[in-house]
């Protein structure tokens, strides 16, 4: 057949659409007007009436369709009515020809088994219906789109991409027993009677008979819809806490169904779906709708990614996985879709940061003429000998800044190997080629560490080094910015600051900023536009397994520091219920007694902060020490509220011996170094990331003597109690980031990598698991090989996947940095 069908055609299953509505509406709405159900034999009339060559037009009408009728089955009998009079609305306002009869329809919509031909027409129907806005679909108006879009879901493919966080088979009757009592049962029964008794609550009762003979009793309060959707003589799955009434076995506010096969039930008697929600949906509603929009996706099998990809990694059908994610019919359909959406997600992922690094090779630089020998000028001043990998980051920025391109270089490095140092080089380099360089810190406090420490080994070799922060008087900061601008100050620190737009440099020629995954895309651009095309460097402590970050952050060249400086002891970390404090406090006590310092980290500022839930805070811990078991000894508190004026001078006096104890919330988690620091007691650690944890703990053992950091433990769980041991057992971040990965999952560690970073790696954390990324190595070959063939994917074949990624990542999308 041509294009469209006869006008004569599309009024053939129109009609009989039409006239089946009119005798389900006749039957009352009860979904009997067809054998096997009314709804499903019109949506299959709807299907059959879509083709590859349907005007766009008519597909959107059959679609409206389809989404009127996907959920018809699970509504009360007046909801029903109602859409059966919008789907003669709609058919009546349609006059477009469409296409073939409906005696062509075989396949039923839902639930396909994987067709192994896909065909470039089907992907483009599929494609179709994911770009739509959510608000396509049935029953969601302005505020329900107003909280999926919290849910970060825009269009259907957003929708079908929020993974279930899990799964709960319903699928297998409970027998009614004694050993069921107090636990969730799922029953089927036979409804034998049910009243309603309005007092002063609306009260339905209602008894069931089950397959057994057993009378089971249900209960419902306040509830208007219960009684409509009850028959006398009909068969439902109940599902509820199974409770001892005086009457017998009893059902308080069961959730039900009218007992069907699995298609025809949506919240019963299957494995459904659970989902991360919001508030303002719940689980019964979010799952109606992702039912809605899975009703859209065509039952033909579809395919974006190219066959050789496809076949190679063995990737079930995509329409099929669409489906199966959300409503498998066992525990293996559900894991299949999902680890195929976990490497669409990374294979998609890994094209764009491919595709980023191609963009951004060719972006000139300013070339650094620098005479032989300027990293050995620069070591020979250090405090200290630098270590190989130290000295082997000064020679990968020294080969880049002398090319005529833009650096773009990662120093990825664990807390206290020593990055400051190779920034310093950096920056000397700079200097050596008659530019000025600028350095971006994350807060005011080590704003002004790092620009004293840069200080200290500059300015031996002639680089005059400046530091802005906002607590400056304006008189400081109109001089040290008339003294950036006529270029007498060669390297300017600061914290954001210096993005402001009074600041302006003479001759910026590179930039560094540290602690990376602090800073949104936007502000690594802004330092960019400061001087012309400045040479990048970018630093992070960010502790992620080796292979993962080469390809998470495939887009830089990247320098480990593999080592730590030498010289340092380890660090001691011992594990302590809230009940042993007291030998905490004496530890803390006895190093103060022998001249050292300590550091006291709690999870809240005050206690109306604390959530109520009874956290360590900062000013309660304060109290209860310098009352308690520090008394006498001298405290002082940090935390992000206070002025950084205050910040300041409390850090310096701690630096400076004059104070023994800080008591301080993650303020100090970054970079902050003291070396005469050597003993840490963390309160209730389990309320912190592990990753949070290590850097935290990095601020001791910096100085020759054995130092200490305490974990105590203020509620006390078996999983919590088993990830804080990882800090136990070891020192080295990487190691402790991949326990972290195996323990949580890659979305909380990885979410931390992608701030600041603008290529979010997830349509849902629930998508990917531990296991999956080890595929990433084959994932970002077969990406790269792809690209080499077509770096723009431009080709006509690759069409399809071009629109796939534009859907996943949307030029135009703003802040994406904030994922
Ligand atoms: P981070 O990588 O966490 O930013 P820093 O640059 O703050 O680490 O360095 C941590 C400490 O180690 C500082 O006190 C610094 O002086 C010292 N340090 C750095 N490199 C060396 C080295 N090669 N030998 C000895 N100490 C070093
Ligand atoms: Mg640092």
């Amino acid at each position: 057949m041509s294009s469209g069908g006869s006008p004569a055609e599309s009024d053939t299953w129109k009609e009989l659409l039409r006239g089946l509505v009119r005798l389900e509406l006749k039957r009352g709405c009860n979904d009997d007007a067809a054998v096997g159900g009314f709804a499903r034999l019109a949506l299959a009339t709807v299907e059959g009436s879509c083709t590859r060559t349907q005007p766009a037009a008519e597909r959107g009408v059959s679609n409206e369709l389809r989404s009127l009728l996907v959920d018809y089955q699970f509504l009360s009998n007046r909801a029903r009515a109602d859409r059966c009079s919008a789907l003669l609305a709609l058919l009546d306002n349609s006059t477009l020809p469409t296409a073939r009869s409906p005696l062509h329809v075989s396949a039923p919509p839902a639930c396909a088994v994987p067709v192994p031909k896909p065909l470039p027409d089907n992907m483009k129907a599929l494609l179709q219906v994911l770009e739509e806005p959510v608000s396509t679909l049935w029953g969601v108006g302005p505020r329900v789109r107003e909280i999926m879009g919290k849910l970060g879901v825009a269009s259907i493919a957003d929708l079908l991409q929020h993974a279930p966080k899990g799964y709960l088979d319903l699928r297998y009757p409970t027998e009614l027993s004694r050993e069921s009592l107090g636990q969730m049962v799922l029953i089927k029964a036979r409804l034998l009677a049910v009243t309603e008794i309005r007092r002063k609550v609306l009260l339905v009762k209602a008894t069931a008979r089950d397959p057994g003979g057993r009378v089971l009793h249900l209960v419902w309060f306040n509830n208007r819809f219960v009684r409509s959707r009850l028959q006398a003589g009909h068969d439902y799955d109940f599902y509820g806490r199974l409770e001892n009434s005086f009457e017998g076995a009893q059902l308080m506010q069961p959730a039900f169904e009218e007992s069907g096969t699995p298609p025809a039930q949506l919240h019963l008697n299957r494995i459904v779906p659970l989902y991360h929600l919001t508030s303002g949906v719940t689980q019964k509603g979010l799952r109606a709708h992702v039912w809605r929009a899975v009703g859209r996706i065509p039952s033909a099998a579809a395919e974006y990614l190219p066959q050789d990809v496809a076949s190679h990694f063995k990737l079930p059908d995509l329409a099929w996985s669409y489906r199966s994610l959300h409503f498998p019919t066992d525990e293996h359909e559900a894991e299949k879709a999902r680890s195929r959406f976990a490497f669409d997600s990374l294979f998609l992922f890994e094209l764009r940061v491919l595709m980023r690094r191609h963009a951004e090779q060719d972006v000139p630089g300013t070339p650094f003429d620098l005479p032989t020998g300027t990293v050995e000028r620069y070591v020979g001043v250090l405090p200290f000998v630098a270590t190989a990998s130290q000295t082997a980051a000064m020679r990968d920025i020294e080969g880049d800044v002398r090319r005529p391109r833009q650096m773009h270089r990662l120093l990825h490095g664990d807390v206290g190997s020593g990055k400051t140092a190779v920034a310093g080089y950096a920056a000397y380099a700079a200097k050596v080629a008659g530019y000025q360089s600028a350095v971006l810190s994350p807060t005011e406090i080590l704003a002004e560490q790092t620009g004293r420490v840069l200080q200290e080994m500059l300015a031996p070799l002639g680089v005059r080094v400046a530091t802005l922060t906002g607590g400056m008087t304006k008189s400081q900061r109109r001089s040290i910015l008339s003294a950036v601008a006529t270029g007498e100050i060669d390297c300017l620190v600061g914290t954001h600051a210096i993005l402001e737009e009074g600041v302006a440099f003479e001759r910026l020629g590179l930039s560094v900023v540290d602690e990376q995954h602090r800073f949104g895309v936007a502000q690594r651009v802004a330092l960019g536009t400061k001087g012309k095309e400045p040479h990048s460097l970018v630093m992070s402590a960010t502790p992620i397994p080796r292979t993962l970050a080469l390809t998470i952050y495939g887009d830089l060249d990247i320098s480990e520091l593999l080592e730590k400086p030498p010289g340092r002891f380890p660090i001691q970390t011992h594990l302590l219920a809230a009940t042993k404090r007291d030998s905490a406090y004496a530890m803390v006590r006895e190093e103060i007694a022998h001249g050292r310092q300590a550091f006291i980290v709690v999870p809240a500022i005050d206690p109306a902060s604390d959530e109520g839930d009874g956290t360590a805070s900062v000013e309660e811990t304060m109290r209860e020490l310098t009352e308690g078991s520090l008394k006498g000894l001298r405290i002082a508190s940090l935390h992000g509220r206070m002025k950084s004026r205050e910040k300041g001078s409390t850090m310096d006096a701690f630096r400076s011996r004059n104070l023994d104890v800080l008591v301080a919330t993650t303020v100090v988690e970054v970079g902050v170094d003291v070396p005469n620091a050597s003993v840490m007691v963390i309160e209730d650690a389990e309320r912190f990331g592990l990753a949070t944890l290590h850097q935290l703990r990095g601020r001791v053992g910096r100085g020759s003597s054995v130092s200490h950091c305490i974990l105590i433990q203020g509620n006390v769980t078996a999983d919590g109690t088993e990830r804080l041991q990882v800090l136990v057992d070891s020192d080295d971040g990487f190691q402790i980031a991949e326990e972290d990965l195996k323990l949580r999952g890659p979305g909380d560690i990885l979410g931390t990598v992608q701030h600041g970073y603008d290529v979010p790696l997830f349509g849902s954390t629930a998508l990917l698991s531990y296991r999956d990324l080890s595929a990433l190595p084959e994932i970002r070959k077969a990406a790269s090989e792809l690209l080499e063939r077509d770096p723009a994917l431009g080709a006509p074949e690759h069409a399809d996947l071009a629109r796939m990624l534009s859907l996943r990542y949307p030029a135009s999308k703003p802040g994406m940095e904030d994922n």
